[in-house]
């Protein structure tokens, strides 16, 4: 029988409440850390053919599972069920799980360095190796666009082609992977990344790796998840 990460089979109730406390806890750990401020982070986690998703404007330390928001990934903001309307940015959470089967879960935060870097427009280009966790050779920064729309849906689809993360420019970060732990682990890399990049930057700028060294680092990542399979 083929393996699914995404089984079909349906959600209990024990495994709905613990992935809804997931969400809540990883809430609470972004803005400990200082990673995150206010309510301004929101995460997603594919659940069957729906998402769940983290209500707008609820103080993370005031949110219970049932007010995580549920809502199908064909439909938009009116078809979501729970006593709490969704996140503001429900359409790139949704959009993001829609074209992006490999991804299960989608973080985004306001971290300090990654949106500073963002406020300038600029991505991360290969200052460091690590930049290679990311997909590519750089982390874009995406086109500007209001937050909520569409058409910032639209730009954060277009910087992650080929990427788990990016930059959303004037505004903060996105970190995409196949579970809630995975992404949030991205997401705290590239805060890590954008603030060693921005120190670089402070002290006449990175000198930056060349195609060829980078390849040279995509193979041995390619090689150390392949052994650890
Ligand atoms: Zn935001």
């Amino acid at each position: 029988m083929p393996a699914s990460r995404t089984p079909k089979r349906k959600t209990s109730k024990a495994d709905d409440t613990a992935l809804r406390r997931a969400i809540i806890d990883h809430c609470l750990a972004m803005n400990a850390t200082g990673f995150n401020q206010g309510t301004s982070g929101n995460i997603s986690v594919r659940q069957g053919e729906a998402m769940l998703i983290t209500p707008s404007g609820i103080p993370y330390a005031a949110m219970t599972p049932e007010m995580i928001a549920r809502l199908p990934l064909s439909g938009g903001r009116e078809d979501a069920e729970g006593p709490k309307a969704p996140s503001s940015e429900w359409r790139f959470h949704r959009d993001i799980l829609n074209a992006r089967p490999e991804f299960d879960a989608v973080v985004h935060a306001h971290a300090p360095y990654a949106t500073a870097l963002a406020m300038t427009r600029r991505g991360i280009p290969a200052s460091h190796y690590m930049v290679a966790l990311f997909g590519g050779d750089d982390v874009r920064c995406a086109d500007y666009a209001t937050f909520g729309t569409q058409a910032l849906s639209d730009a954060a689809l277009a910087a992650l082609a080929d990427r788990n993360a990016c930059l959303l420019a004037n505004h903060g970060l996105l970190a995409c992977g196949p579970s809630l732990e995975k992404a949030m682990a991205l997401a705290v890399e590239l805060e890590a990344l954008a603030r060693q990049h921005h120190l670089a930057l402070q002290i006449g700028g990175p000198a930056l790796l060349s195609p060829r060294q980078m390849a040279e680092t995509h193979e041995m990542i390619r090689a150390l998840n392949y052994g650890r399979g």
